[in-house]
C-alpha cells in the first residue's frame, strides 16, 4: 500500500512543474543542433531563445546577459574565476561558492576574506575593510534559513568602494522579486530545479562590464562564453519553469501564511524550539527550527517514516553527518545547530500538508504533557 507523502523540502529541489515537463518532452523531439542554420537547427534555436527571454524576464535582465550552465554550482564556480585580487565570502554561503573560492585562493594566490555573519544570519561586510579590487560574494537568500541579504544596499556600498558583487540568487526566484538591473551585482547565479524546472540546468547572468573569461572555449555557443552544444530540453524546461515562477509571486502571501502558522504552532507545542533567523527578513517559504536535545538527522528519518520529507540543513550535504556550516557561521551553539531541521514550502503545499507536519511534530518532538 502506498502511503501519501508530504513534501516539505522545496529548497533542496522543487517538484517538476507540469509545464516544465511538457516543455522538456516536446524539446526532446526538436533534434536539430541549435547552431545549425537549417530549419531543424532554427527550431532548436527558437526554443533556446524563448527560454532565454523568459529567464531574463524573471530576473529583469537583458536576454544577452543570460548564459546557460549545467546549474548553479557551475555558475558560482565560473563567477569566481575572474582575476580578482581578493575574494570575500561569508561562512553562511553555499559550498558551491565557498569551495571554489578556497580553490582559487590556493591555486592563484588570491586572498580570501571571511565575512562575519550575525546570529540572525545577516552578513556584515562593512566592518572588514574590503578594498577596491575585491569580489564580494553575497547570496540573496540562504538555502537553510531563508534569511535574506540586502544585496541592493550592498551594491550601492560596493560601487562607492570599488568592490564587485557576485550574487547567488538560487533560492529567490518565484519567492521574492529579483531585479538584476537594480541589484548591484555584476554576476548572478540561478538553478532551474529550485523553481520546478529540470535538474542539471542553470544560468549565470553576466552584466556587460563583467571582466569574466569564457568558461569553455571549444565552440561559439553562448556568444563564445560557454562552449558546448546547448542542452535544449533542459533549457526549454528552465524557461517554462521561469514563466511559472514569475506567476507564483502572487502565491507568496498564501505560502507565507502557511509557514507562519507552522512556526506558531510548533512554538506552542514545543516552547523550547527556536526558529533560526526569525528576526531577520526571510524568504516566505522557509523555516529553520532547532530543538535542542534532539538530533536533526534522527528527526529527518522519523519524519520520513511518518511520510514527511524535510531536511537537516542542506540536502547537498546529506549523507554527511555533522553540523551545518551555515548555522555554525551564525555563531549558534553546537547543540542548537545539530538539532536544526529545515522545512521549506512551495506552490503545491496545502493546509493538509501543514496539518500532517504538525501532527507528526507533536508526536515525534512534543513531551507528553506539551503535546497533549
Ligand atoms: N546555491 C544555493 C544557495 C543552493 O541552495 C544550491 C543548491 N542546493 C546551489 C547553489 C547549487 O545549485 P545546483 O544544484 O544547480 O548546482
Amino acid at each position: 500500500m502506498s502511503v501519501a507523502r508530504t513534501y516539505l523540502d522545496y529548497n533542496a529541489s522543487a517538484p517538476l512543474r507540469p509545464e516544465a515537463r511538457d516543455a522538456v518532452v516536446a524539446a526532446l523531439d526538436v533534434f536539430g543542433n541549435a547552431s545549425s542554420v537549417h530549419t531543424e537547427g532554427r527550431r532548436a534555436r527558437a526554443l533556446v531563445d524563448e527560454a532565454r527571454a523568459s529567464i531574463a524576464e524573471l530576473v529583469n535582465a537583458d536576454p544577452a546577459e543570460i548564459v546557460f550552465t549545467s546549474g548553479a554550482t557551475e555558475a558560482n564556480t565560473w563567477a569566481l574565476t575572474a582575476p580578482w585580487d581578493r575574494i570575500a565570502v561569508a561562512g553562511i554561503e553555499h559550498d558551491s561558492v565557498r569551495a571554489p573560492a578556497a580553490q582559487t585562493a590556493a591555486e592563484r594566490g588570491v586572498k580570501t576574506i571571511e565575512l562575519p555573519a550575525t546570529p540572525d544570519g545577516t552578513v556584515d561586510y562593512k566592518t572588514v575593510g574590503l578594498g577596491a579590487g575585491t569580489l564580494m560574494v553575497l547570496q540573496r537568500a540562504n538555502n537553510e534559513t531563508g534569511v535574506l541579504q540586502d544585496v541592493e544596499a550592498a551594491g550601492l556600498w560596493a560601487t562607492e568602494n570599488g568592490v564587485r558583487i557576485h550574487c547567488d540568487a538560487v533560492q529567490a526566484p518565484g519567492r521574492i522579486p529579483i531585479n538584476f538591473r537594480t541589484l548591484g551585482a555584476t554576476t548572478l547565479s540561478l538553478s532551474a530545479h529550485k523553481i520546478g524546472g529540470p535538474k542539471g540546468i542553470g544560468a549565470l547572468v553576466i552584466s556587460g562590464n563583467a571582466p569574466l573569461p569564457p568558461l569553455f572555449t571549444g565552440g561559439g555557443q553562448e556568444v563564445r562564453r560557454r562552449a558546448g552544444t546547448e542542452n535544449v530540453a533542459g533549457i526549454a524546461g528552465f524557461g517554462a519553469a521561469a514563466r511559472a515562477a514569475l506567476r507564483d509571486l502572487a502565491d507568496t502571501p498564501r505560502v507565507a501564511a502557511l509557514r507562519d502558522q507552522l512556526e506558531a504552532e510548533v512554538l506552542r507545542a514545543t516552547p523550547e524550539a527556536v526558529v533560526l533567523g526569525a528576526n531577520a527578513p526571510r524568504l516566505p517559504n522557509t523555516s529553520s527550527i532547532a530543538l535542542p536535545g534532539h538530533s536533526a538527522e534522527t528527526l529527518v528519518i522519523k519524519f520520513d517514516l511518518a511520510g514527511i520529507a524535510i531536511s537537516a540543513g542542506a540536502a547537498c550535504s546529506s549523507g554527511k553527518v555533522g553540523q551545518s556550516h551555515v548555522l555554525t557561521a551564525m555563531g549558534l551553539a553546537p547543540e542548537v545547530a545539530r538539532s536544526a531541521i529545515r522545512v521549506s514550502l512551495g506552490t503545491q503545499t496545502t493546509e493538509q500538508d501543514i496539518a500532517a507536519f504538525l501532527a507528526a511534530w507533536k508526536r515525534i518532538c512534543g513531551s507528553a504533557s506539551l503535546a497533549a
